[in-house]
């Protein structure tokens, strides 16, 4: 699990922007995703938007880009935020994706970054 977690920061340091997320979408013990948020809109990401109340989250959000991204069936997303020095932050999913994740065909364990490291998210654990 530790490397990727590593690699969801690796990749978090590659984003553009303001807000640095990186995402890593496992299937199995497969990576299945490995993705950055992005700053331009999504129709997908839009829709979950309108439907969380939040219109106008249409950027593009790395947990959704993973989901969108993977062929297979994914079952882990690991969620990492990090400031322009690259220190970890906080990057517990947003409402947005909260909705994204509950409505995946698949139950999804989730872990997202605090500035003390890695913490499982409580919401989506069965
Ligand atoms: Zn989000």
């Amino acid at each position: 699990m530790d490397r990727w977690l590593e690699r969801a920061s690796e990749k978090a340091n590659e984003a553009e922007g303001r807000a640095k997320v990186g995402c890593v979408a496992l299937s199995g013990p497969n990576l299945a995703a490995c993705v950055t948020n992005l700053q331009k809109t999504h129709p997908r990401q839009l829709s979950y938007a309108k439907k969380a109340g939040l219109p106008k989250k249409a950027s593009l959000h790395a947990e959704i880009s993973a989901l969108l991204k993977s062929d297979d069936l994914v079952d882990t997303l690991i969620v990492a935020r990090v400031d322009k020095k690259g220190n970890l932050k906080l990057a517990r999913p947003c409402p947005v994706c909260e909705l994204a994740i509950e409505t995946y065909p698949n139950d999804i364990e989730v872990w997202y970054s605090t500035e003390d490291g890695f913490e499982k998210d409580e919401r989506f654990s069965q």
